[in-house]
Order: C-alpha cells, then sequence, then structure tokens
C-alpha cells in the first residue's frame, strides 16, 4: 500500500478502448489499496490537430492562445478517464493544472513548474478518491494557462511524485521501456532493465522521446523511484536507479539523435558589448540554440548556431521585432540538420569504435559538420536526408546489444 503517481501517455488514452484499459490498470491498484494520482495525456494526435487548427489562420499564432488551446486535450482525456472510473464505482476527480495549484513561469508554449500547492490533492486523496491530473500545463503567476513544451506531461507527473512523496512514479507509454535506439527505428534494439538517472537524462535531453527532458532531470534531482513501462504488456519495462551497480557499460550503450534541427549562420556579425552579454541575451529571450560558437573567418566576425525549429521561430520573431540588439549582413539556413549522440564512456577519436563509426559515414557520404566529445558521449553533427536509416546502420554495426543484460 503507498501512494502512487502514474501517467499515461497520448497512445495510451488514444481511443476508447484503451481508456477502459488505463481504467482497469488505475482501478486494480486502487482496489488494494494505494492512493492513486492520475495524470495523463491528450488522446493520440490530438494536440498535433490543435495547433494544425491554429496554422490554419495564421503562420503565427499568438503563444498566450495557443497555450490556452493546445491545455484543452488533457482536460478533455482526464474527465473521460475519471467517468469511466466513476462509472465503475470508483470515487474520482479530474482536475486541470490550475485547479491542482501548478504554478508556472511565463513562457507559453514551454514553461517551467515553478512550485505546486499539493493541498488540493491532498484533500481529495484524505476523501479517498483517484486524483486524475490533466498533464503538460499549469498557470503562470497571472494565472494564464501556460504548457510545459512538447511531451510536458512526464514532467507534470515527476513533479508531482516529488511534491506528495510518492512511493512511485509510474510512466506508461506505447513502447515496454527504455531501449538502446528508438524500438521504432530498429527492432533489435535492446531494451534496459536498469538505467541509471544520469543515463536517463543523458538519454532524453539528447532525443529519446520516451521521457521528457526536465522530467528526467526532476527525478534524479529529487531521487524519484521511477519506472518507464508499457500501458500494453505487462512487462516490467525500465527502472531508474541511482547506480548501475556490479555492471560496467559496454562502452556504447545507446544511440539518440536530434533530427530537423537548423545551421544558422550571421555573417558580418556584431555586438555592442561582448559575446558573453550576446548570449545572456539570448537567455532571457529564451532563445537557447543547442550549439552556438563565434569565429572570426577572413576576417570577418560569424556566429554559427545549431538550433531547433521551436528556438528559431522564436529567435526570428525577436529579430523581426528588433528586440536583439546584435548586428549582421545576412544570415544563411541549412536543413537537415541531425544530430546524432552516442552513449558510451571514452568514446574519443583514436578509438576502434569512432574508427567503425567514421567508415559507417565514409561508404554513406553523409556530411559532416562537427564532432563534439564529453565524457559520457561522442556527438556528430551532420546533414543527413535518412538520419533513421543511418542510426539504424550504426546501432548494427556497433553492435550495441553486447552486455546491455542489466
Ligand atoms: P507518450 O505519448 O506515451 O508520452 P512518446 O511518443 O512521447 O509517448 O514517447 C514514446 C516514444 O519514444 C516511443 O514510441 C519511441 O518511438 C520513442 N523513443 C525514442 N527514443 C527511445 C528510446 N531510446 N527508448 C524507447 N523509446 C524511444
Ligand atoms: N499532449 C502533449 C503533447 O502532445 C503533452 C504530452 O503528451 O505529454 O506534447
Ligand atoms: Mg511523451
Amino acid at each position: 500500500m503507498g501512494l502512487i503517481v502514474q501517467k499515461f501517455g497520448g497512445t495510451s488514452v488514444g481511443s476508447i478502448e484503451n481508456i477502459l484499459k488505463v481504467a482497469e490498470r488505475v482501478a486494480e491498484k486502487k482496489r488494494n489499496g494505494n492512493e492513486m494520482v492520475i495524470v495523463i495525456s491528450a488522446m493520440g494526435d490530438s494536440t498535433d490537430n490543435l495547433i494544425n487548427y491554429a496554422y490554419k489562420f495564421t503562420n503565427n499564432p499568438v503563444s498566450r492562445e495557443l497555450d490556452v488551446l493546445i491545455s484543452t486535450g488533457e482536460q478533455q482525456s482526464g474527465a473521460l478517464l475519471s467517468i469511466v472510473l466513476n462509472s465503475m464505482g470508483l470515487e474520482t476527480v479530474s482536475m486541470t493544472g490550475h485547479q491542482i495549484g501548478i504554478i508556472t513561469d511565463a513562457n507559453f508554449k514551454n514553461a517551467k513548474i515553478l512550485k505546486i500547492n499539493e493541498v488540493k490533492i491532498r484533500d481529495e486523496l484524505n476523501k479517498g478518491k483517484i486524483v486524475v491530473v490533466a498533464g503538460f500545463q499549469g498557470v503562470n503567476l497571472f494565472e494564464e494557462i501556460t504548457t510545459l513544451g512538447r511531451g510536458g506531461s512526464d514532467t507534470t507527473a515527476v513533479a508531482l511524485a516529488a511534491v506528495l512523496k510518492a512511493d512511485i512514479c509510474e510512466i506508461y507509454t506505447d513502447v515496454e521501456g527504455v531501449y538502446s535506439l528508438d524500438p521504432n527505428l530498429d527492432d533489435k534494439s535492446q531494451k534496459f532493465k536498469t538505467l541509471s538517472y544520469d543515463e536517463l537524462l543523458d538519454l532524453s535531453f539528447s532525443g529519446a522521446k520516451v521521457m521528457h527532458p526536465r522530467a528526467a532531470e526532476l527525478a534524479r534531482k529529487f531521487n524519484i523511484p521511477l519506472v518507464i513501462r508499457s500501458s500494453f504488456s505487462e512487462d516490467d519495462g525500465t527502472i531508474i536507479v541511482k547506480n548501475i551497480e556490479g555492471l560496467d557499460r559496454e562502452k556504447v550503450y545507446a544511440i539518440t539523435l536530434h533530427k530537423d534541427e537548423v545551421r544558422l549562420i550571421f555573417n558580418n556579425f556584431k555586438v555592442p558589448g561582448t559575446f558573453n552579454d550576446f548570449l545572456n541575451e539570448l537567455r532571457k529571450h529564451g532563445v537557447a540554440p543547442d550549439t552556438i560558437s563565434y569565429e572570426v573567418l577572413n576576417e570577418v566576425p560569424h556566429v554559427t548556431m545549431i538550433i531547433t525549429r521551436h528556438h528559431l521561430e522564436l529567435l526570428k520573431k525577436k529579430l523581426a521585432k528588433k528586440e536583439l540588439n546584435f548586428e549582421y549582413n545576412d544570415f544563411s539556413e541549412e536543413d537537415n540538420i541531425t544530430t546524432i549522440t552516442i552513449h558510451g564512456i571514452g568514446l574519443t577519436i583514436e578509438t576502434e569504435i569512432f574508427n567503425e563509426i567514421l567508415s559507417v559515414l565514409s561508404e554513406r557520404q553523409e556530411k559532416v559538420l562537427g564532432i563534439n566529445k564529453e565524457s559520457r558521449k561522442l556527438e556528430l553533427v551532420l546533414i543527413s536526408s535518412k538520419p533513421d536509416e543511418l542510426v539504424k546502420i550504426l546501432n548494427r554495426k556497433l553492435n550495441l546489444d553486447n552486455g546491455l543484460k542489466n
């Protein structure tokens, strides 16, 4: 018996039948005497559909209104789950982010949770109710609805588990756990039975969509007992632990990727102060490129950024309104940028593994733009027309299935 936070993703509540299956799972644990808080995502593609509706009217929908719009998906699925559970004889209440007191910063579309007032949830739990919470949303200090970034229901679940000191936080999704590579890209990728908080954080930040990066960050910070598992099977899933004990990972243990990024180059770039001031200004405006560098080529200063579409859009809005304090002659934009991260310890350019990576890249004539080495990973930035195919080949070539039995 304990307090359980369960989160069900979009596919898990994507149809009436699936919502019923979710209800049965929830009911079983409730009937076993647990206190249950259920965080729910919007049904299937409904968030995408709502966004598409907004873009039918304009290429530049107001962020505040977009958040009002897309937060409704979670409200619908939450109410539906609550209705089913109720019809099964269980006492339930569904609540929006606002109703349960999730306060965020004012950054529409990508807000950060500042605090959660748990009193309301506790009151409902004390009455014996199952609390169903609409994921992915909160309100800012002016009580305006905000959303937490795509995939942000994971963050709602982990944050609630932290404030409620839950005995376990279970993330239910459409795959059986965290894999060495997205299992939808290669059916030979291997599921981790256990993964450390650090590893989960590394994988989610570098593109493993199965967990929202901020959720991984909070889980690590608050040591949340966490499991990632499937809504559609009884597999134990991947259990997240502090340290992987008694085993060393093989040199390469996972591959992740960020696709569809853009490379921007500003020519003849000038700032009134220092480059640091410029970085600070980007930060203040919420523009966060994945990489940024400053260099002088043929006496002309350039700034190069690799940036996601979301941040590119934001940057362009700021440039159009002349809100950023720098000058440039022009900028060039290159699409199809992919960052592939090879996770493993000690992956330097001298290693045999790097040699194997290079042979794949050369054979396929992939255009590499840069390589970044860190203690636990190697990042390849490249222009690739078929990045999914490339990571699958790398996955097989590097034999990632070795040593992943834990
Ligand atoms: P949910 O709607 O349940 O939150 P998501 O679509 O956000 O589900 O995340 C699950 C998806 O994450 C999987 O279907 C899978 O394609 C993708 N994914 C990417 N990388 C990984 C990985 N390393 N391990 C497992 N799944 C991954
Ligand atoms: N429904 C939101 C999205 O599609 C949040 C989530 O699924 O976690 O991004
Ligand atoms: Mg998700």
